[in-house]
């Protein structure tokens, strides 16, 4: 196919930049992964060999639609593919090349979030610190993120609690080497100070990357902006493509100013602005444009649409979280029948994972089939960490965490007292569990019971790292795990449903290893010329694999409806969107709304929901609550700022709205006069309590829940007589009541 017919000009000149730095800072929708996608087709059909190129961007998701795109555009017959990955994978697999120059062994295991989290509660155990370990490991990944090592630490000789950061930090290295392992920052961290330090090693990734290209790149942090720089140093071919609207990781330590400072780092860039917009009908853009633009620190960037205004935006007010998962629903279903849409174009996203409990329930009442587009959720599982624990251990017992996480599972009756006196026993000789269980009788105050139960696990532990070294396929390995460990057959004779439920997921693992292998097969070889070398085995590539899936990665089946959260959904797009939610200290969230919440947070709650309204290409649903139950507490909603920011015009208010609010103000449900006014006009449509209220449940701000007993007068000045539950009779205006 001709690869620029279908591009505008402005895209076509990005595409058809070959030398020298590109920078393309575009709105939503303007089709900058196209052109990245294009450009790497193009280069290649000028003779470019694709193992010279290397893509990056942030989700597996993201890399893995990147890769697919560009291998069309490649056609049949191609034999050699360009590295497109996220920035971990690419680190990982160029750290493990490396890896004895970083004091790491090839077989390396990744630990994840809540590996994590318990080194750190050990260590600060061990070191007598009192300090919460979740703020203690945010310091160790923020510091990661900036690119920092503990030594590197800059001490602000105000902040006595960086020095103890600091003390943690270390011993938390020098324990993730001691275990032959590395978290995710690691895997960056370690790879930009490997090629700080070693000109050479340097050198020949510059050589072999001639064209180097980064999607999202306004979510990138100084760490990676590091890694990019060494590998691409200013004046070699660095594209990067990004809309600094969109940054929303800088809780990450994402830095927005990457993409406004580029021209800078990289003088003689070339700069690309596209400004058409192909998503999106006009009302969506226009309303996702008068969000973003009360954002003050930001590049006002034109965007427009050649498509028609298309469908006003709906909003959508329920009574609590069940009502809008019911109304959803049938919102959802209403555009299929209607022929609008079908479930797999359409999206509902949220601010928080919490809220998803309640949308689940309500698609699946409806039988909308759904998924829910959270990737890690499966690997999460309890029984899914355990087997996980014993395939990393079959590559490498010495890693600490998940020789203790197994130890005793199935229960082989290795108590916890055991567990500790070994792990002091190796603390004290500095050696791994692993090689301390060789001769558990060397540790103190073992009864002979103790010791020759670990001295039956090591022995498992050793048949898997045997068998595990000439495995195959990851899944001849998984099998031969489960039947040694008996993992699934312990969890058949506990015989719950539970129990049952655990023992299919373990099977289910198996399924993973299949699609790994299956898909390992088909990748071609790599090429001779090809400097990375022969790939990890297959076990160690599936275990990196899934130690990378990230929250955005789940692969949603055909004919499914996507649920997720908003950051999950930055480059995706989908014909019907609904944001749900749209609530104060919701979204914006609380973090952004609080006292101590500066007016960056706001600024990036907003972009988040810039990100959610342009995901939409023809109709675009904003829904709240009037109450909301949400981490076990019922609370009174207010709109979110963010509706009342979009013009009024823009809206289309529902008639058939299912809790169409009676006679009352805003005031009675709880929102300031000053909020929201747009919301007003729901109210104002509707007319007044039905012919006879008296009986009917309402709910008051001040005396909580009563049943109207007698109403005098018409409209919300009307005098109302309840009886309260808990207050007894009262008399009140009508509009400072909620119908329930
Ligand atoms: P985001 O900011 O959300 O990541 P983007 O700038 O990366 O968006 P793309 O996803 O590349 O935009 O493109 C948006 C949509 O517009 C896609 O469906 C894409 O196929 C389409 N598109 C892009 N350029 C053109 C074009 N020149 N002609 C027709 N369709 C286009
Ligand atoms: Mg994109």
């Amino acid at each position: 196919m001709d690869l620029l017919e279908d591009l505008n000009e402005p895209q076509r000149e990005a595409v058809l930049h070959e030398t020298g730095p590109l920078l393309v800072l575009s709105g939503a929708g303007s089709g900058k992964t196209r052109v990245i996608t294009r450009r790497i087709a193009h280069l290649i059909r000028k003779g470019t060999e694709p193992w010279r190129i290397l893509a990056m961007t942030f989700t597996n998701k993201a890399a893995r639609e990147m890769k697919e795109r560009v291998a069309q555009l490649q056609g049949e017959g191609a034999t050699e593919r360009p590295f497109v990955s996220t920035f971990h994978s690419a680190s990982a697999v160029f750290l493990r090349r490396h890896a004895e120059a970083v004091g790491l062994s090839k077989a390396f295991v990744i630990y994840d979030d809540d590996d994590q989290l318990r080194l750190v509660k050990r260590i600060a155990n061990k070191l007598g610190i009192e300090a919460n370990p979740r703020d203690l490991l945010s310091r160790i990944d923020a510091e990661k993120n900036g690119g920092r090592l503990p030594d590197q630490m800059v001490l602000n000789g105000n902040d006595p609690r960086a020095q103890v950061v600091q003390s943690v930090y270390r011993d938390y290295q020098r324990s993730l080497r001691a275990a032959d392992a590395v978290d995710f920052g690691d895997l960056l961290l370690l790879l930009v100070d490997l090629l700080t330090n070693d000109a050479e090693l340097r050198v020949r990734y510059q050589r072999r990357y001639q064209h180097v290209m980064v999607d999202e790149f306004q979510d990138t942090n100084p760490v990676q902006y590091k890694l990019l720089k060494l590998l691409a140093p200013p004046g070699s071919n660095l594209a990067v493509v990004g809309d600094d609207d969109q940054s929303i990781y800088r809780w990450r330590g994402a830095e927005v100013d990457n993409i406004l400072g580029f021209p800078r780092d990289y003088e003689g860039a070339k700069v690309v602005k596209l400004e058409q917009n192909y998503r999106s009908d006009q009302n969506i853009l226009e309303a996702a444009y008068a969000v973003i633009s009360k954002n003050r620190r930001r590049l006002d960037k034109k965007l427009w649409s050649a498509r028609p205004k298309g469908e006003l935006l709906q909003l959508l007010l329920h009574r609590d979280e069940r009502a809008e998962a019911q109304e959803v629903a049938r919102r959802i279903n209403g555009l299929r029948n209607e022929g609008i849409t079908d479930y797999a174009n359409t999206a509902v996203f949220y601010r928080t994972n919490a809220q998803s409990r309640a949308l689940e329930e309500g698609l699946r009442l409806a039988r909308v089939p759904y998924t829910l587009v959270s990737g890690r959720s499966f690997y999460d599982r309890a029984e899914i960490r355990d087997a996980s624990s014993y395939l990393r251990l079959m590559v490498n017992p010495k890693s600490d965490a998940d020789l203790t996480r197994v130890i005793n599972t199935p229960a082989r009756g290795i108590g916890d007292t055991t567990v500790e006196k070994i792990t002091e026993h190796a603390g004290a000789i500095g050696r791994s569990l692993y090689e301390v269980i060789e001769w558990p009788e060397r540790v103190q105050g073992l009864n002979s019971g103790a010791v020759k139960r670990l001295l039956g696990f090591r022995e498992l532990v050793e048949r898997l790292v045997k068998f595990g070294k000439d495995a195959a396929t990851a899944t001849e390995a998984a099998k031969f795990m489960l039947e040694q460990t008996r993992l699934v057959s312990a969890l058949k004779e506990e015989g719950t449903d539970e129990a049952i439920g655990r023992a299919e997921n373990l099977v289910e693992l198996i399924s993973a290893t299949q699609e790994f292998d299956k898909v390992r097969a088909e990748t071609p070889p790599p090429s001779p010329n090809d400097e990375l070398g022969t790939p990890p085995p297959p076990l160690q590539q599936f275990l990196e694999q899934i130690s990378l899936v990230g929250e955005a990665d789940g692969e949603v089946p055909e004919g499914r409806v996507s649920l997720m959260t908003l950051h999950a959904a930055k480059g995706l797009e989908f014909d019907a969107v609904f944001m749900t939610g749209m609530e104060e200290e919701l979204f914006p969230s609380r973090r952004a709304t609080g006292v101590e919440a500066t007016e960056e947070d706001m600024a990036e709650e907003r972009r988040l929901c810039y990100v959610g309204f342009t995901r939409a290409r023809r109709r675009l649903f904003v829904s709240l609550c009037q109450q909301r139950m949400l981490y076990g507490e019922i609370k009174v909603c207010r709109p979110s700022r963010f509706i009342s920011e979009v013009p009024q015009e823009l809206f289309e208010f529902p008639h058939d709205m299912p809790v169409a609010p009676r006679p009352m103000k805003p005031r009675s449900y709880g929102y300031r006069a000053d909020d929201g006014p747009q919301v007003d006009r729901t109210y104002d449509q509707s007319t007044e309590f039905s012919s006879d209220p008296t009986g009917s449940r309402v709910r008051h701000s001040t005396f909580g829940d009563g049943t109207i007993e007698k109403i005098g007068g018409q409209g919300p000045n009307a005098k109302v007589t309840v009886r309260f539950d808990s207050v007894g009779v009262k008399s009140v205006i009508a509009r400072w009541l909620t119908p329930l």
